[in-house]
């Protein structure tokens, strides 16, 4: 439909805009082959809890391998993965392959680690979701309390009720929620204490600014809340020592570990923080 909508509307574009639909075509192409291709792989980034100075989750990342190329940030190929819905058969990819990851990945950080994983909206809006993921993970041997699902507040404002039915059914069946980039939304508190979460994800901006006063009343909150809590994208040791005195229970960042390939990650325990955090 492109070159006929495309044709009469020719004359309106300048050269650069038609090269932008050339070569986003071409990417659509791309990415329609980069499973059968094999070209998507997982890297995974520890989430460390301070507490109990170990690492508790593990979050995946996806990455698309262009050989030569590099590899392409998710940030930039799921949203076209969105628009075509390719997010869904690539979003079952990742489903399987953080199964066949997991027994790596239990034996580096013990076997009650869980695996998080990004859910995005095309993927929670297909009509059976649910059955699909519970049919993958049962199929590869792994039981819904081994997954902590992460999910946008906008991913959760775009039919408010009827996912929070959904979140609240995924928890029953033992898998944790968190809610992803937490205060990047523009949704009142009233409304983000309805979702039925285990956890929330104060997004990097937050952590980047440091204004105490904002980083306790969310932590004050989520401790009322009973919910637990991950500070994201720490990067320095400051912002580390600041966090974990104003008791923020668990750290993620480049700090502790960048997100890598499986074979590379740290084995358990991460000392010279260790010796700090104490
Ligand atoms: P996210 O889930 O909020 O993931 C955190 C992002 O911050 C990741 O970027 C991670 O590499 C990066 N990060 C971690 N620590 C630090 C730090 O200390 N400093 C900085 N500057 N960045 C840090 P990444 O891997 O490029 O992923 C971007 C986003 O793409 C993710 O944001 C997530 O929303 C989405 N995504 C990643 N993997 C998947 C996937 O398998 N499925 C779906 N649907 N979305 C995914
Ligand atoms: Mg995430
Ligand atoms: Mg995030
Ligand atoms: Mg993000």
């Amino acid at each position: 439909y492109a070159k006929s909508r495309g044709r009469s509307r020719y004359h309106l574009y300048n050269e650069a805009f038609r090269y932008d639909q050339v070569v986003k075509f071409d990417y659509e192409i791309a990415l329609n082959q980069c499973i059968e291709r094999e070209e998507l792989l997982l890297h995974y980034q520890p989430i460390f809890n301070a507490s109990r100075s170990k690492v508790v989750e593990v979050e995946a990342l996806l990455r698309w391998n262009l050989g030569h190329a590099g590899l392409v940030s998710p940030a930039d190929f799921i949203p076209v993965a969105e628009e075509t819905g390719l997010i869904v058969p690539i979003g079952e990819w990742v489903i399987r392959q953080v199964c066949r990851d997991f027994p790596k990945i239990s034996e580096k950080f013990g076997p009650d680690v869980r695996i998080a994983v990004n859910i995005s909206r095309a993927q929670f809006e297909e009509e059976h979701f649910v059955e699909r993921l519970n049919a993958i993970i049962a199929e590869e041997g792994l039981t819904p309390a081994q997954f902590d699902l992460e999910v946008t507040e906008t991913l959760v404002m775009r039919n408010l009720e009827e996912i929070c039915a959904t979140l609240k059914r995924l928890r029953e069946q033992g898998y944790m929620i968190s809610l992803d980039d937490f205060g990047t939304g523009y949704s009142s508190l009233g409304i983000l204490a309805q979702i039925p979460i285990d956890k929330f994800k104060i997004d990097r901006s937050f952590i980047v600014q440091m204004n105490p006063a904002v980083i306790s009343a969310l932590l004050v909150m989520a401790r009322a809340m009973d919910l637990d809590v991950v500070a994201e994208g720490v990067e320095d040791r400051d912002q580390l020592l600041r966090l974990v005195d104003m008791g923020c229970p668990s750290i993620q960042g480049y700090l502790i570990c960048r997100p890598m390939g499986i074979e590379d990650l740290p084995d358990v325990g991460f000392p010279d923080l260790q010796s700090h955090v104490v």
